[in-house]
Parts: structure tokens; sequence; C-alpha cells
């Protein structure tokens, strides 16, 4: 038989897109993981020290979760069998549910397939062609998503700016349609913190719905890392929590918490949730386990923040711009070695690989052109010895790329 896979004349264009990529040098290929998700593993055969996961806590190893994942396959077998409206929903999903409403402290949650969708089809439920979206410029993908599908008009502030968000509430305000407010509560690609607080203070004047999405805060910030409406004390001003359970909760999934009938209402029109399967039992089970972990094993939170200041500051002092002056300052263990050029960018983190250093390298459209960075992420379960040793890597590769001097 033929093989299928010869380029077609249909999608010739695709395959000149990607030569162009080629040309610019922002074309990759993807880095296999052969093992576990850990601070050392190998990608491609080749041995590594990770700085690349969103593994925050080590989660995705850890053996409390792995032991749920097996149980909750052996009693419940691997799938659901149908979306949640129709005979997916489970006893195990109501009991992660619950569980992570209680955690958050708020009335309800619904568990979505993914941070993504949870998002999406928030945004987009909730919304409509009337309405207005006022949104941080940096926000997620997803929210940007969720904006255009919703078919609202979208108001975008420069990044952290209250006073230019409020201009744009302020533009709209004798209009009839809603407002929402939205912002990352941590940016994914800077590490910073979003303003919460002044936001908060915004939607209550413009009596704005006021939405964050704590992907990169869960498990993080906040008392047993309950985001960064914990880390602001601003516990019932925001109307929308998105959460994900795919980086420090280590398994995958995102989660909306909010009012009964928010929550209610997603059940009825949040398309993901209505239209695609609902997660396997294994993966309900590790999340509420992961809970347990967050709220039993708060060694692991410390860690992780005693990791993230030790890297951060011993990244400075060997002299990378980790971000603070063109660009936000990162305040998270997600910290960025700004590099400009997305070229130079790719070519670094390439190099750093063959070195033993897993650093991803991203440039334009993920970041603004001109912002190419390898961004960095700490864990709790880095040891000293593989920071150092990848600190000494980064300037090694750096100093002999011209990136330092
Ligand atoms: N929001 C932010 C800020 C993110 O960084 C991500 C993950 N890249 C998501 C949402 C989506 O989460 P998930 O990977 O669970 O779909």
């Amino acid at each position: 038989m033929p093989t299928e896979t010869a380029i077609r004349p249909q999608l010739a264009y695709l395959h000149d897109q990607l030569e162009e990529l080629k040309k610019k040098g922002t074309y990759f290929k993807l880095r296999v993981l052969d093992d576990e998700q850990k601070p050392v593993c190998h990608f491609d055969g080749k041995e590594v020290i990770n700085l690349a996961s969103n593994n925050y806590l080590g989660l995705t190893t850890h053996p409390k979760l792995r032991e749920a994942a097996i149980e909750a396959t052996k009693k419940y077998g691997v799938g659901p069998g149908a979306v949640r409206t129709i005979a997916g929903t489970m006893k195990i999903h109501m009991e992660l549910e619950e569980k992570l409403a209680r955690f958050k402290n708020v009335e309800a949650c619904v568990v979505f397939q993914s941070g993504f969708t949870a998002n999406a089809g928030t945004v987009s439920a909730i919304l409509g062609k009337e309405d207005f979206i006022i949104s941080d410029e940096l926000n997620h993908a997803s929210i940007i998503d969720g904006a255009r599908l919703s078919r609202a008009k979208i108001l975008v502030f420069r990044h952290k700016d209250v006073a230019h968000a409020e201009e744009q509430l302020a533009s709209v305000k004798d209009q009839p349609g809603r407002k929402l407010i939205i912002t990352d509560g941590v940016f994914s690609m800077d590490g910073d913190i979003g303003p919460l607080p002044a936001l908060c203070d915004l939607a209550e004047k413009y009596g704005a719905i006021m939405m964050v999405d704590d992907a990169h805060a869960s498990g993080v910030l906040g008392r047993a890392g309950r985001g960064t409406i914990d880390h602001f004390g601003v516990h019932g001003r925001v109307d929308i929590q998105v959460g994900t359970l795919s980086k420090a909760i280590g398994a995958i999934g995102g989660y909306v918490c909010g009012s009964r009938d928010l929550i209610e209402f997603l059940y009825h029109r949040a398309r993901p949730f209505l239209f695609s399967t609902s997660h396997p039992p294994s993966v309900t089970a590790t999340c509420i386990a992961a809970v347990d972990v967050l709220e039993n094993e708060p060694h692991l939170i410390e860690q992780l923040w005693d990791n993230t200041r030790y890297f951060k500051k011993e990244l400075g002092l060997l002299g990378f711009n980790i971000g603070g002056v063109n660009t936000p300052a990162s305040e998270t263990p997600i910290t960025p070695i700004i590099i400009g050029d997305g070229k130079l960018t790719m070519d670094f983190s390439r190099e750093l690989l063959k070195e033993g250093v897993m650093a991803t390298g991203i440039a334009f459209p993920t970041v603004a052109e001109g912002k190419a960075r390898i961004r960095t992420i700490m864990t709790a379960t880095h040891a000293r010895e593989q920071m150092d040793k990848a600190l000494e890597t980064l300037a090694r590769v750096a100093k002999r790329m011209g990136i330092l001097g």
C-alpha cells in the first residue's frame, strides 16, 4: 500500500509554512520523555535536569496519587462511558467537586477535562454578543478563545494596568451588556501575579463580574495552595475562580469554583461539559488524593518556595536578565531568562539540552516579538545539587553563545 503521508496538493501550504518556521529557526520537534516526569529524567534518551515541567510539587509520581489511580481503576474501570449530562457522572466525580468546593471555601465546583476547557467553556457560556470582556493583554490563550467564542466585545487592557482597565470599563459603563473583568492569577510566561485586589475594587465599582484563572497559582500560592484569592485575602470578591488539576496537582483537568447557580448554569450551558466525555475514574481519584496531600503535606509547598528563592537569586547573580526591566518581574516558581531574539533563544534551548538541561525556549507568537525567553520552572523536588548543576550549565552555555558577557 502507498503511504498516506505524502504531501497532498491541498495541504501543500502547510508544508510551506513549516518551511518558513524552519528558516526563522522557530520550528521545533517534540521532545519525548522516556520515563517519569521528575527533576532528573530522560528526554529522547538523554539524561537531563528538567526545568520545563509544571510539576510544582512533584505530585506526578507521588505514591498516594499513584495508588489512588490504581485502586480507582480496579474498582470503577478505565472510563466513564459518556458525557457528564448523559450517563457519565460517577459518584467519584461528585466527590471531587465537593472536595474542591470545600477546599476553596465556595458553594460549588465543576470539573472540566482541562484548564483550557474550563476557561474557554465558562467564558463562552456566561456571555453573549451584547456583553463586554475586559481582559489583561497577557491572559492565557484559553481565555482569549473563550472570549472569541462568546462573541462578546473584547476590551484588552495593558498588562496589569488597572487604570487602563478602568478606562476600558468606563468607556462601556452606559452600555446595557454585562461586563466581565478577567485576569490570570499567575501569568504563565513571566511568572508575575495579577493585581487582584485593585481589579476586585473595579469590579465592585462598575458592577462587573470578576473572574480569575489560577492555573499556575493552584497548589503554589495561598494557604495550602488555595491560589491567589487566598494569597490576597479577596475571598467572596471573585465570582469565578478557575483552577487546573494538570500542573501542581500532577494529573489533568480544570475546575471552576463559585456560586451554586454559576455551577448549575455551567452544567447546562458549558459546551465542553455537555459535549465531551468526563475524566476516567483514575484521574478523578488522583485529584482527590492530591487535595489531601495539599492539606496534609505542607512541607512540599514550603520546599517549592525555598527552591524558588534560591534558584531565582542565583540566576540573577549570574547576570541573566530574569525580567523586571522591560518585562514583568517574576514573583513565582516560573522564572524567565529573557533573551529577546527568537532564533538565539531556540538555539540556546537546544544547546542546553545537549548539555543536559531541559529548559523550554518560548518565542513569538507565544510571547511578543523581541521578548523570546527560556522559561525555567522550579519544583519542590529539585535537590540543591541539581539546581547548582543546572545553574552552572546555563552560565557556561550562555557565555559560549555570547548571551552572558
Ligand atoms: N491557564 C493558564 C494560565 C495556563 O498556563 C494553562 C496551561 N498552559 C491553562 C490555563 C490550561 O490548563 P490545562 O493545561 O489544564 O489545560
